[in-house]
């Protein structure tokens, strides 16, 4: 569950990604954004997303740190398995969806925007990749990188009803003062966001 009103945008999450799955990193650019890299890529599997909007007459500042969703009926998998079988796991004890070395064999573009939040990336030669919901870490009863590092309570891991509860509590408490928050695809995904703006 990812309350995204208790983001700072530090960026904790996005590095220690990085450092546990080992994926490189590219020089700073400024392209007029905090957003840095620009976008997901084979080897930023978690990004935070700064965007400013207009709202009611007022400048808003969000902060949303983008990653697979772990789709309980996962698009990308039927697209990748519509190439190559066995390409995609789908781990029965908690639900995440991750890409094997075969994946490379799908088209690339196509697993991308089958995906209805356009997280799969490929790397040079190599699989499509996403967030892989830790498996390695979560299997052997650690918590998962991003959520282990977020200092500020925005990142949360557990049994399905406690996230939902812990969700749910959130949003009644928002809902006076953010008519429009919202927790997003709740029923269709296993990570959960929650967002007080369209
Ligand atoms: Fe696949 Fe996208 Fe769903 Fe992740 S969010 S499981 S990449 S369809
Ligand atoms: Fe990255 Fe692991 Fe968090 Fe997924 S669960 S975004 S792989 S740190």
């Amino acid at each position: 569950f990812i309350d995204t009103t208790l983001c700072t945008a530090c960026r904790g999450c996005q590095v220690a990604c990085k450092n546990w799955n080992r994926n490189g990193t590219i020089p700073t650019k400024n392209t007029g954004s905090h957003q840095n890299p620009p976008d997901l890529d084979g080897n930023t599997f978690k990004l935070v997303r700064f965007s400013e909007v207009e709202t009611d007459g007022k400048v808003a500042w969000y902060f949303f740190a983008d990653q697979c969703r772990h789709c309980l009926v996962p698009p990308c998998k039927d697209t990748i398995e519509g190439y190559v079988d066995d390409a995609v796991i789908q781990d029965e004890a908690t639900g995440a969806v991750v890409f094997l070395e075969k994946s490379k064999e799908a088209p690339h573009e196509e697993v991308t925007s089958s995906c209805p939040y356009d997280i799969p990336r490929h790397r040079e030669k190599g699989p499509m990749v996403k967030c892989t919901m830790c498996i390695d870490r979560v299997s052997n009863g650690l918590k998962p990188a991003c959520v282990k590092v977020c200092p500020t309570g925005a990142m949360n891991f557990g049994e399905l009803d406690e996230m939902i509860a812990l969700a749910n509590e959130r949003l009644a408490k928002l809902k006076p003062k953010y008519p429009k928050a919202q927790l997003l695809d709740a029923d269709e995904v296993r990570v959960i966001y929650l967002v007080v703006d369209d």
